[in-house]
Parts: C-alpha cells; structure tokens; sequence
C-alpha cells in the first residue's frame, strides 16, 4: 500500500514526479491545483469563488479544500493508495487531514519533499508560463510557500515519515531518487 503526501515549492517539479510515481505505484495522483483549475475552467461554484486567489498566488481559503480532499479520499480508487500533490498546503490542512486519515483507516503514509533553491524555482516558472507564472506572483506565491507550506516538513519529520529528495538534477536522476527514498 502505497500512501505519499508530497511536498515541494511551486517549480519544484511535483507534477511530473508526481505523474510518474503515480504510474510506478499503480494510485492515483490527487492534485488539488488540477482539481481546482478544472472548476475554474467549467465555472463552477467552487471555480467562480477560487478563481481570484489562485489569480493572485494565494492560498485558496481551507473551508473549500477540506471537504474537496475529503470527497476525493473516500472515491474507491483511492482504496488502494494515493499521492496527494498540493495538499495540505498549510498546518491547519495538515492536521485535518491527519485526523481524516484516521478516521478512514489510512493513516499509513509517507511525507516527501522535493527540495530546489529559489533562484532555480524562479527560472522554472518564469519559463513555464501558466496563467498564474507572471513575476510578480511567482514572487508572492514563493513567500506563501515558505510561510505557509514549509513549515509541514518540521511537522512530517515530527511525526518521523519525511524523505526528503534534492530535485535540483536532471527529470530522471530525480525520479530515480525519488524511488529510492521509497524503498
Ligand atoms: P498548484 O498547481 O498546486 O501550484 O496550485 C495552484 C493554485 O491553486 C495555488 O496557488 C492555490 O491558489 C490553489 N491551491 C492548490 N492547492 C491548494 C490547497 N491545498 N490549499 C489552498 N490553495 C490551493
């Protein structure tokens, strides 16, 4: 059973690792980013009322993650493990969804984090160019991510179930690295 919260600074490559480690393990890769993008594009209620803050490179508020996460958890491929990509993005998250966990008997799991200084980060996003990759944002949601986010790799540690991987190398040097923390 293969369970992974993964972490990482917006850039750091999550998506894409996170796609391949969800392949290798045979789980679905949960992105609450994809998942909100999605409900951006098809305008839905919980879209309409998102939109502004990823716009800005905020945190969208937790009273429309939390029940989002819940919801994706409880869908039966979600049985057989997962990777949780983009969430919990803060503490607050963190706990709710320990508790979550709990609750429905998967709280088995692994914290990993993808580790790439800032200044590489920088140059990854200003290149990639989503809708929200301008530099101003980028500027603001670096700082989100190291007030907000960071602060769960002293809370996985805490809990003992952090692997951390450099992800400043070559897309296949990380993915092998990635497989080998897992080991
Ligand atoms: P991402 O694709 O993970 O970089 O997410 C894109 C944007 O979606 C973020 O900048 C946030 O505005 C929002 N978002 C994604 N996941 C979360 C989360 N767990 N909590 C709050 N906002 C989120």
């Amino acid at each position: 059973m293969t369970r992974l919260i993964f972490i990482g600074a917006p850039g750091a490559g999550k998506g894409t690792q996170a796609a391949i480690l969800a392949e290798h393990f045979h789980i679905p890769h949960i992105s609450t980013g994809d998942i909100l993008r999605a409900a951006v594009k098809d305008q839905t209620e919980l879209g309409i009322k998102a939109k502004a803050y990823m716009d800005a490179g905020d945190l969208v508020p937790d009273s429309l993650i939390l029940d989002l996460i819940r919801d994706r958890l409880a869908q039966s491929d979600a049985a057989t493990g997962w990777i949780l990509d983009g969430f919990p993005r803060n503490v607050a998250q963190a706990e709710f969804l320990d508790k979550l966990l709990v609750e429905i008997n998967q709280h088995d799991y692994v914290g990993l984090e993808l580790f790439v200084p800032d200044d590489v980060l920088v140059e990854r996003l200003m290149l990639r160019g989503r809708a929200d990759d301008n530099a101003d944002t980028i500027r603001h949601r670096l700082g989100v991510y190291h007030q907000q986010t960071s602060p769960l790799t002293a809370f996985y540690k805490n809990q003992q179930r952090l692997r951390q991987v450099n992800g400043h190398q070559e897309l296949t040097v990380v993915a092998k690295d990635l497989q080998a923390a897992l080991v």
